[in-house]
């Protein structure tokens, strides 16, 4: 039966899932989302890849509700795995990246109605500009208990930069975030997922407790002490279908 799931899942995402490992229970999804919003039909193929609609993403979350998980943050996830803290039965990470203007006028009131918190990792020389939130919004958020965490200044592949330049997009994002939202920033999410052992060990010396990478549906992601600055994510993509990858990713 569950090969069935399995190969229909792959049809219908037009994916190739086969031969994916169920994970053990002691590992925590990570999902990581970009746009919530419809695009013309007429819009690049990235924006389509990258853009979920709202109904398709408040189906989602009836989902996630649905199957009792319970949404934690990554501040949550980092306590409990650098400091023993409990967490709720079935916990899973809603992550989102680049502090879109969606996350807020989509995104927040969705997850307000059903009870739940998520991560939202911001570039912080986008805030107020165009396609973004500003910091009222995101300081609303951070008073609501959304976690608010940092995607660097200006969003470089940091792996193709100077040391000087990742250091100073590392350092600044954190401590441009803490100012502004009066607390403390512990994880960073790698623009691109890129990052190097350099990288890595700038992140441990500007105070950041953790760090998230991104994986294609096809990479997995993994939870395991040792991997805090490797976090790998699932990206939800525009045509996916959360029962579908909770099954293949054996989670639900
Ligand atoms: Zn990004």
């Amino acid at each position: 039966m569950f090969r069935v799931i399995r190969l229909l899942c792959a049809l219908i995402s037009g994916m190739i899932f086969c031969g994916m490992q169920a994970l053990g229970s002691e590992e925590i999804p990570i999902l990581l989302y970009h746009h919530i919003n419809d695009v013309p039909a007429n819009a690049s193929r990235p924006m389509h890849r990258w853009s979920l609609s709202p109904e398709k993403f408040e189906a989602q979350m009836d989902w996630v509700f649905r199957h009792r998980f319970h949404p934690i943050t990554m501040q949550q996830l980092i306590g409990h795995l650098k400091h023993a803290q409990a967490l709720p039965p079935k916990p899973i990470v809603l992550s989102f990246d680049d502090g879109l203007k969606d996350h807020y006028s989509v995104v927040f009131p969705i997850l307000k109605k059903r009870g739940f918190v998520a991560t939202f990792f911001i570039i912080t020389d986008s805030v107020g500009h165009s396609a973004f939130m500003d910091w009222e919004k995101i300081l609303e958020m951070s008073g609501a208990g959304m976690d608010i965490e940092a995607h660097t200044v200006t969003h470089p592949n940091l792996a193709d930069v100077s040391h000087e330049q990742a250091r100073f997009e590392i350092f600044q994002s954190k401590s441009v975030l803490e100012k502004h939202l009066n607390k403390t920033v512990i994880v960073l999410a790698y623009p691109y997922g890129k990052y190097t052992q350099d990288v890595i060990a700038i992140t441990k010396s500007a105070g950041y407790e953790g760090a998230v990478t991104l994986s294609g549906l096809n990479g997995g992601y993994l939870f395991r002490a040792d991997q805090s600055y490797t976090l790998q994510r699932f990206a939800i993509e525009g045509q996916d279908n959360l029962d579908c990858v909770a099954h293949i990713k054996g989670f639900d």
